[in-house]
């Protein structure tokens, strides 16, 4: 099963879907796969709400 690297979710079988090589500075580069459909990036949870007083 592949993994969209866009959205998190699985690309199923037949549905259409783009390799992206994806160097990686600690050894091998990891093959990163992504929906050909424009897909939502997944929110990236970040609290950026610092308490200010
Ligand atoms: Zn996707």
């Amino acid at each position: 099963m592949k993994f969209c690297g866009l959205c998190d979710q699985p690309i199923q079988d037949g549905e259409e879907n783009t390799t992206h090589d994806k160097p990686s500075a600690s050894g091998a580069g990891t093959a990163v796969y992504r929906h050909v459909a424009l897909c939502k990036r997944v929110p990236t949870q970040t609290a950026q709400a610092s308490p200010r007083h």
